[in-house]
């Protein structure tokens, strides 16, 4: 029987871990010290690889969260009335060519119910109050709602409990990084006199601090607006007037603030925690990396964490690779991913904070140009939707063959085919070229899928990871690397 893995915090990245863990026969514990579920809509971007990433699930996942959201397909930025730039989402091959809008409530409740499926349900009121990690898995200690303690051995401890993860200080791991020095606030109106349809957002840059406006579907909207520098505790949000007159004062004339869904206010932390795992302890999500919600991807880089991690534990879990180097892989693969994000959220924030009036001309002028090249377009394109993501130097990485794409990158879902790393088993894909000859004995095997996929386009021999993710190309016939690489782990 497979140990146990117990997630702490049921929030979307441990949903994701306990799901994913689930449907690979990994038997999990998912407990939360919250007594019920947040209602409020927080994160709303689902960007294309997260979705490519859910769909692996099975029972339609990410085909039910497109159906309940608002696809965005172009993002505008103003300054004043000229506009800066218009990027839209036509480059990137995906089933999911849009940034999908969806309370992160709604995204929540979709997974609960999935998981609900594969008899998974979070233990609310449930609190992590201890654990004692050790070679082979953890202890922990867990603390009831009405008092009741209980102590119980399981195979690791994933730290999916946020950006003030107590499992995170336990460790006594550092989270490095800064308070920006603006305060913000955001909120949910229902608005009407919005100049441009539901499938585009917009920025305005503006002397006072951005405004951005997000279309959530219908009249609904999330509208974030910088509030310039910070000083003393962090201000209560402004009132619904207050909003209207900042969003007067940045955007064109006409939007009208009709009622109020939620609103809060924030100031933004940039930091990232100095290792992702310590022996059979994990840290994802915001636990491990916390950033300025520009460019939307903090939710989802932590559910892409459990992603990541999930395919890992369950082949070591289920006793289907020995060797360290699955485990290893997901500090650095996944720090790198964080880190990276972590930088272009903050260069997004900067650019849009400028206060200076030189710098913000200049930054009007060379934007403009910039942003307008279809090389930077697509460059950026492949940052948000996530599709660019890649592991270019993860210890994971076999040879690369002389062309197509190298080891570490995504490999894009391909239509009629099952996502990589479908079903009930972590399972590596090969695609080979035609006229290839069948694999021979030392590349079948529980890891591997039974039924090599054409590979028509680059041709040779691929083998993708259970996260679709490329491990290593060869040329046809060079059955030798692949072979080994799968006896390597
Ligand atoms: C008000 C607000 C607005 C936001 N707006 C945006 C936005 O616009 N865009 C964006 O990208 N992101 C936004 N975020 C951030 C986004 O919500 C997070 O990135 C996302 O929720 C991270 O998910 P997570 O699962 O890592 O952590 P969380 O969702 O924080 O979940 C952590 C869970 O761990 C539980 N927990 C903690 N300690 C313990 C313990 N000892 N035992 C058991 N359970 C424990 C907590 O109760 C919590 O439910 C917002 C967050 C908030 C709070």
């Amino acid at each position: 029987m497979t140990d146990t893995v117990l997630i702490s915090g049921a929030g979307p990245v441990g949903l994701v871990m306990a799901l994913e863990l689930a449907r690979y026969g990994v038997p999990v514990r998912l407990v939360d010290r919250m007594a019920a579920r947040a209602k409020t809509s927080r994160a709303v971007a689902v960007w294309p690889r997260t979705l490519e990433l859910l769909e692996r699930a099975g029972g339609g996942l990410s085909a039910e969260l497109v159906s309940l959201g608002n696809p965005v397909t172009v993002a505008n930025i103003f300054a004043g009335a000229s506009e800066i730039a218009r990027i839209e989402l036509k480059e990137v091959v995906t089933p999911y060519p849009f940034v999908l809008m969806l309370p992160q409530s709604e995204t929540e409740r979709v997974l609960v119910r999935h998981l609900a499926e594969r008899d998974v349900a979070a233990e609310l009121g449930v609190e992590l109050t201890g654990f004692e990690p050790d070679e082979a898995g953890v202890t922990a200690t867990l603390r009831h709602a009405d008092g009741r303690e209980e102590t119980g051995r399981y195979g690791a401890l994933i730290a999916c409990d946020g950006a003030h993860s107590p499992i995170r200080h336990r460790l006594g791991l550092s989270f490095e990084g800064n308070t920006l020095g603006n305060d913000w606030a955001q909120g949910d109106f229902h608005i009407e006199g919005v100049p441009f349809p539901p499938s585009e957002f917009a920025t305005w840059w503006h002397e006072e601090g951005p405004a951005v406006l997000f279309p959530l579907g219908g009249t609904r909207y999330r509208l974030i607006l910088g509030l310039g520098p910070s000083s003393g505790a962090v201000p209560p949000p402004p009132s619904f007037e207050t909003f209207q007159a900042i969003l007067d004062r940045r955007g064109p004339s006409g939007i009208r603030l009709v009622d109020t869904v939620w609103t809060t206010s924030f100031r933004i932390n940039e930091r990232q925690v100095n290792a992702y795992r310590a022996g059979r302890v994990f840290l994802a999500g915001d636990a491990a990396h916390v950033h300025s919600p520009a460019g939307g991807q903090g939710m989802n880089t932590g559910m892409q964490d459990a992603m990541n991690l999930a395919w890992k534990l369950a082949l070591v879990l289920r006793g289907l690779s020995t060797s360290p180097l699955l485990l290893d892989s997901y500090d650095p693969e996944r720090r790198a991913v964080g880190a990276e994000v972590i930088a272009t959220a903050g260069r997004m924030t900067r650019l849009a904070t400028l206060k200076n009036p030189l710098a913000r001309h200049l930054r009007n002028t060379v934007m403009q140009f910039v942003l307008g090249l279809p090389m930077v377009q697509h460059a950026l394109e492949g940052e948000l939707t996530e599709t660019a993501t890649h592991y270019a130097d993860s210890p994971l990485n076999g040879v690369s063959w002389q062309s197509g794409p190298r080891a570490g990158e995504r490999m894009a879902p391909v239509e009629g085919e099952a996502p990589y790393g479908a079903g009930d088993m972590p399972r590596f894909a090969l695609r080979v070229g035609a006229g290839v000859e069948a694999p021979p004995a030392g590349v079948a095997g529980p890891l591997v899928e039974a039924a090599p996929r054409p590979n028509p386009v680059e041709g040779g021999i691929e083998l993708v990871r259970p996260d679709g993710y490329l491990a290593l190309s060869v040329a046809d016939g060079e059955w030798g690397p692949v072979a080994a690489y799968l006896a390597g782990l």
